[in-house]
């Protein structure tokens, strides 16, 4: 009986001495079992043993009679503390697989009681080897074709992984399974597409693909709750983006958002709705306009230098005759109003990129067709304190281009555009 995992080890009469500032966090291997008998020890003595890197022999605890308590409240999060009366120490455990904890636990508690294990195998004590004291790798970095694993897997504790000038064209499935990643690097490599796999990747916080051959980024994925929820950077800078898909603003928990050296042309309307975005550069593409919502981020740094914003911007309001809205818009309007979900299983494809095509006035309202379209000069000073030129003449004025849904929307843009702008 033998797991892995962290332990803390608290000494309790005097907590300034304890080991625990040598053993902080310490990687450690916990096993129970009895050793044949010698030096007086009685034959089939349990014994509770801990192994580190320091100390590969262990340290051997006795466990009849000498576990005042187990704490296993959280178990589930793989903690638990073992009190032991002689010596008066504490073993904070964290880090252990939960099955296996608990497993141990219930083990160490009977056999501290006295009673007989069955169908438990118990463990020699003999010392361990490095490997299973040694702390389990949490980063990798691979930067060249020769030294990517082959034969062997992706050690499964990797959080930080970088593959990158290994000329990638797919992603290795055995990255899918890497359950602890948090940041995944695969730039510099010659990726056309990324799989919705990725999505399983259940704790990544950081995707990194710049410099590839991507020439679209999945909406589906952006869908997938984990990682709507969890992803934080994306960087997709110096691929062959022409769009970027109106999913990627569900990415609710993007701080960072790099598109720089593509192609896009605009940037998805709703953009205003990542409020947690901080942290936005899509320099050197070809965007004429922005959209309306872009003016309502607020960003610590915005680079949009390299661009192909139009000159003139002002646009006059013509006169327009309002016709009512067709059935097919006040239905579209309803569904994006209020947020039905839907789908090619469940409407026509065309229904479906008719949804996707909302444009969204001033007001915050959808519009399809029925709308007036107007460009308006904004400075990009009222969105980032920190904004960079967009060309080399200084100018950080640029065109957005925005809708007017309704007579009402379009009487008071035309009584006082520049109010209603900052409304
Ligand atoms: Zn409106």
């Amino acid at each position: 009986m033998r797991i892995s995992c962290s332990v803390d080890l608290i000494n309790r009469i005097s907590p300034s001495l304890s080991v625990k500032k040598q053993s902080k966090g310490g990687h450690a291997q916990l096993s129970i079992g009895k050793k044949p008998s010698h030096d007086g020890i009685k034959e089939g003595t349990m014994f509770l043993m801990m192994c580190t890197a320091k100390d590969k022999n262990g340290t051997k605890y006795l466990i009849k009679d000498n576990i005042m308590q187990i704490f296993g409240k959280f178990v589930q999060e793989g903690k638990a503390t073992v009190r032991l009366k002689d010596p008066e120490v504490d073993l904070l455990i964290s880090k252990a697989d939960s099955l296996q904890l608990k497993n141990f636990l219930s083990v160490l508690k009977t056999a501290a009681q006295g009673k007989v294990l069955d169908n438990v195998t118990l463990s020699t004590l003999a010392p361990a080897n490095s490997k299973s004291v040694e702390k389990p790798k949490s980063k990798m970095t691979i930067k060249d074709r020769k030294d990517y694993p082959l034969r062997e897997n992706f050690p499964q504790s990797l959080e930080k992984l970088q593959v990158s000038c290994c000329r990638l064209k797919r992603i290795d499935t055995r990255i899918f399974s890497l359950r602890k990643l948090e940041v995944l690097n695969l730039s510099e490599n010659v990726l056309e597409s990324l799989p919705e796999d990725i999505s399983k990747l259940g704790n990544l916080r950081e995707l990194i693909v710049s410099n590839n051959l991507l020439s679209a980024f999945p909406a589906s994925l952006c869908l997938k709750e984990n990682f709507r929820q969890n992803l934080s950077l994306l960087d997709l800078c110096h691929n062959c983006l022409e769009t970027l898909p109106l999913q990627i603003c569900e990415l609710e928990s993007l701080v960072s958002l790099k598109v720089d050296h593509n192609k896009l042309q605009t940037l998805p309307p709703t953009i205003g709705r990542m409020k947690k975005l901080q942290f936005l550069s899509a320099s050197n593409n070809c965007i004429r306009t922005l959209p309306a919502s872009f003016m309502q981020l607020r960003l610590e740094t915005l680079d949009l230098f390299a661009n192909e914003f139009l000159d003139d911007s002002n646009q006059q309001l013509t006169d327009i005759s309002w016709n009512p809205p067709s059935l097919v818009e006040c239905c579209a309007r309803m569904i994006r109003k209020h947020k039905l979900p839907y789908d090619e299983e469940e409407l026509h494809t065309h229904l479906c990129r008719y949804l996707d095509s909302a444009r969204i006035c001033w007001c915050g309202a959808f519009c399809f067709e029925n709308s007036v379209k107007y460009t308006a000069s904004m400075s990009l000073k009222t969105i980032s304190p920190t904004v960079s030129a967009v060309d080399t003449n200084g100018r950080t004025d640029i065109p957005v281009l925005s809708f007017l849904c309704s007579p009402q929307c379009y009487n008071r843009f035309k009584q006082n555009p520049y109010a209603y702008w900052r409304k």
